[in-house]
């Protein structure tokens, strides 16, 4: 089997978004790509999270050209392949209609940096304007509208998450989630206070040096 390792960080990916309370039945997609050859690994479309196995997720070339796999790929590859061709420095990609980010989508509001985690996240959560789905519309929208940004909610729609890790866009997913939720409860017992640019900043360059175990 091609991409072991990637599946298995795909496959444990994918699972943490039931988990999570970020999908439910068949929505939400994860891919990685290989930093290597350039493939990536993609679930499979219409399929239950449940019964999923490393080996029933696709791999398939930068272009769609599917070099492994049997199943139909996630209704939304064309998405992921666009993302991974503008933007070289990613590899991994999470996309959810996770309940509370999308109440936002739905305003077609961005998320409000209230927590320092927003700050992890590159501050304000963006939104992006509606773009119908199966072509190249969302992932030019979300090129267009990111920013610095690991996360961007979709106008009536849903999240996407980019990293350089598919494991870190899985723990952003569930982080946009929790945020959301939080500045939505927040605001209806008041106005919630935003972070301020300059304490976004320095949260970043303080998580930056001491957060996280060292990698080996
Ligand atoms: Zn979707």
């Amino acid at each position: 089997m091609m991409l072991e390792n990637l599946r298995q960080e795909v496959f444990e990916s994918l699972i943490e978004l039931p988990k999570n309370r970020l999908v439910t039945m068949h929505s939400g997609t994860v891919s990685g790509r290989d930093p290597e050859t350039g493939n990536i690994v993609i679930k499979p479309t219409g399929f239950r999270y449940d019964r999923l196995t490393p080996a029933d997720l696709l791999v398939m070339d930068g272009k769609g050209k599917i070099l492994e796999g049997s199943l139909r790929p996630s209704s939304d590859t064309e998405t992921h392949l666009y993302l991974y061709e503008h933007r070289p420095d990613i590899f991994g990609i999470v996309h959810t209609h996770s309940p509370y980010a999308c109440t936002f989508a739905v305003l077609g509001k961005p998320i409000p940096a209230v927590m320092t985690s927003a700050a992890m996240l590159g501050g304000e959560i963006p939104i992006g304007g509606y773009a119908a789905v199966g072509g190249e519309d969302i992932g030019s929208e979300i090129i267009r509208k990111i920013g610095k940004c690991s996360a961007i909610i979709m106008q009536n729609h849903g999240v996407y998450t980019i990293s350089s890790t598919v494991w870190q866009a899985t723990i952003d997913a569930v982080e946009v989630e929790d945020l959301a939720k939080i500045a939505l409860f927040a605001s209806l017992l008041g106005d919630p206070i935003k972070m301020t640019q300059a304490q976004i900043e320095e949260f970043q360059n303080i998580y930056h040096t001491l957060y996280g175990q060292k990698k080996h």
